[in-house]
């Protein structure tokens, strides 16, 4: 029923790439406007060039935005154009992993840039978001996490934490808006071919494909197919947890 993201505003927090920007076409293409952030204006310029391509109907805007910084967020918020400004559904989904080192070597820069953008940084959207959700009484908060979040693995541990911690942040606002019609959904993917699998291994493709080998992972598509699934659902239907594997990944 995608037909119930029609006109519907659609807040992405990290669009410039991977699952982020695969999720900004599906909903464009399900006739939703979008409002797309992310640190790389010149790709989120790119995305909106391809959505007025391809739907030329649906209204586009982007922010350059370091989730990192709530002063930036706050002011990203309040900078959306009128018409889009009342948010429908948020895709809390700028996130990073930064290299796969032991906890005895864990450098602080890592430590610091996965806790503020994975938690500190989601938490500071959803803040500024729930708040016009809730003075409207509806919205869906969707967050990236991981199976990461699930089980720890060798060199993950900052990693798994943010992830962790982003599937408690669902729980928590999810009880607080008990009584109140805004959804919230933690989709947690495996495996994902994005710029992600390269970065964490801090460029290192060679180490990458170690990790990955033998298993053909997610395309961002296949994330953000499920994504618009839990958006698209009934109001009094709540996806409340999505957990996707590459097929043959443990
Ligand atoms: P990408 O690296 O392609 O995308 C990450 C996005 O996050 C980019 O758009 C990046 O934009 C944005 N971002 C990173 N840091 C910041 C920041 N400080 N402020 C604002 N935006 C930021 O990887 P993916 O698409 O794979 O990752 C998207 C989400 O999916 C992440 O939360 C990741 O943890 C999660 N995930 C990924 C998996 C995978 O295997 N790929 C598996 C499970 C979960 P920019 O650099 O322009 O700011």
């Amino acid at each position: 029923m995608l037909s119930r993201l029609l006109g519907k505003n659609v807040l992405i927090t990290g669009a410039s790439s991977g699952i982020g920007e695969a999720c900004a076409y599906q909903f464009a293409a399900a006739g939703a406007n979008v409002i797309l952030t992310a640190r790389r204006k010149d790709r989120l310029a790119e995305v909106q060039q391809k959505i007025h391509a391809a739907w030329p109907s649906v209204q586009v805007h982007t922010a350059g935005l370091d989730v990192q910084s709530s002063h930036a967020v706050d002011q990203a918020i309040s900078s959306i154009p009128e018409a889009l400004s009342s948010i429908d559904i948020l895709v809390n989904n700028a996130g990073l992993a930064m290299g796969v080192d032991h906890v005895s070597d864990v450098a602080d820069s890592a430590i610091d840039a996965m806790v503020d953008t994975n938690v500190k940084g989601l938490l500071y959207v959803t803040r500024a978001v729930v708040r016009g959700m809730k003075a409207r009484g509806s919205g869906h908060v969707i967050m990236m996490g991981s199976i990461a979040g699930m089980a720890g693995y060798q060199g993950g541990s900052v990693y798994c934490a943010t992830k962790s911690a982003v599937h408690a942040i669902s729980e928590a606002l999810r009880a607080e808006t008990i009584g109140v019609p805004i959804r919230v959904t933690d989709v947690r993917p495996g495996m994902v071919e994005t710029e992600f699998s390269v970065v964490r291994f801090g460029g290192d493709r060679g180490r990458a494909g170690e990790v990955y080998r033998g298993i053909e992972p997610m395309t961002a598509g296949d994330v953000a197919e499920s994504v618009v699934f839990a958006a698209s659902r009934h109001p009094r239907c709540v996806v409340a947890d999505v957990v996707l594997l590459a097929s043959g990944q443990a």
